[in-house]
């Protein structure tokens, strides 16, 4: 699981599209936890890795997923040399660093799994650590961040309520679009007139009645388009490549968009 180390080098470059970072500011100044809500490609990670830059943190991220157990988190032991020792998982070592614990997608992670993280979120700010018989206090600075789609069934719902209420929520959305047009440009390397027609076409897709394209014209892949660019593809092969495939399988959807793509780029 990687660890990023990001306070000496320059910030990630991110843009505030709201007040997201003095929320986050003052809820890792008050030790309350943090719910990441939005769509998958709109900024979620960048966002904690800028924060975690401000607040000189080092940066833990777990990717969550459904085959995530308990053990992946907190640690296990392991045979070395027909001695066994223990490992601390990413959320121990968060836990006693006082580092900052990004799980990413936490919907994707097993319900019990999620059980542990209570007395974490919760005022305790406490992880037990069963096969160990200990329970860690978390050290100064530890702060569980936790993203989430809500649009995704969630198992955010069984948290408690008790431990819900102590966690600060940061809603995403899309950035407007003189913002994510700035973002295109610079991460893509385009011209601004390309990237403001990639941001076009971008929210004219999200405003498709169709279930699920939304998500798909992030702004992550409107980045992706525009590097398609950069590489010598036109605009609009790009976009075919990097929107209209991923999108959909579904060929009607597909040349729907193809025709959006030539009319926009
Ligand atoms: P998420 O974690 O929400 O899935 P990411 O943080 O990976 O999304 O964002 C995808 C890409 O979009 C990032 O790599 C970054 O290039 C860009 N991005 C999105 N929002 C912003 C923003 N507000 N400022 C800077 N870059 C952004």
């Amino acid at each position: 699981m990687p660890t990023k180390n990001i306070n000496a080098s320059t910030r990630p470059y991110y843009v505030a599209v709201a007040n997201e970072e003095q929320v986050f500011n003052a809820a890792f100044r008050q030790g309350l936890s943090i719910l990441l809500k939005g769509p998958t490609g709109c900024g979620k990670t960048r966002f904690v890795e800028a924060m975690a830059h401000d607040l000189g943190r080092p940066l833990i991220t777990v990717s969550c997923h459904d085959d995530l157990t308990t053990a992946d988190l907190v640690g296990r032991f392991h045979l070395n040399g027909g001695k066994t020792e223990w490992v601390d998982g990413p959320l121990t070592r968060a836990v006693r660093e006082g580092a900052i614990c990004y799980l990413d997608e936490v919907v994707e992670a097993r319900q019990d799994t999620t059980v542990v993280l209570h007395p974490l979120a919760d005022h305790r700010r406490q992880l037990p650590l069963e096969r160990l018989g200990v329970t860690l206090d978390a050290a100064p600075g530890f702060c569980l961040v936790v993203s989430y789609n809500p649009g995704y069934q969630s198992v955010l719902k069984d948290l408690k309520d008790s431990t819900r209420q102590r966690m600060v929520a940061i809603e995403f959305g899309y950035p407007t679009a003189d913002v994510e047009e700035k973002i295109v440009e610079k991460e893509s390397g385009i011209g601004h007139e390309q990237a403001a027609a990639l941001v076009r076409l971008g929210q004219a897709i999200r405003r498709l009645e169709t279930g699920g394209l939304r998500e798909v014209a992030s702004t992550r892949v409107l980045i992706a388009t525009g590097r398609l660019a950069s590489a010598g593809l036109t605009l609009s092969e790009a976009a075919r490549a990097a929107i209209a495939g991923p999108l959909s399988d579904d060929p009607n959807i597909t040349s729907g968009l193809n025709k959006m793509i030539d009319v926009y780029l």
